[in-house]
């Protein structure tokens, strides 16, 4: 599958610790490129950095824009294949950070 001339978006999601107390969050969100995405996760990195926060992970994943991975669109019974990646399911491709 040419995934090039499919609509797609980059979803990141960041797990970070607190030095201090020990607390892990996560942080995720989205980007429509790979490049803004990189952009997005090298700020949202040093911006945690400098507070304080150690990223523990962080990984992306390029889905499909109608139906987000699923392979299906619409909900309950009006659920249908999805046109745009003719119902492919999951990522098309993933990418881990270096931290
Ligand atoms: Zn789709």
């Amino acid at each position: 599958m040419d995934t090039k001339r499919l609509p797609t978006r980059w979803l990141y999601i960041m797990d970070y610790i607190d030095e201090d107390t020990g607390t892990v969050a996560a942080t995720v969100g989205s980007a429509d490129d790979r490049e803004e995405c990189e952009g997005v996760v090298r700020h949202e990195t040093s911006f945690y950095q400098r507070q304080g926060f150690t990223v523990l992970r962080g990984e992306a994943c390029e889905l499909c824009r109608g139906c987000e991975g699923g392979g299906v669109i619409g909900a309950n019974v009006a659920l249908r294949q999805c046109p745009q990646c003719g119902g492919f399911t999951g990522p098309f491709r993933r990418w881990r950070f270096k931290v």
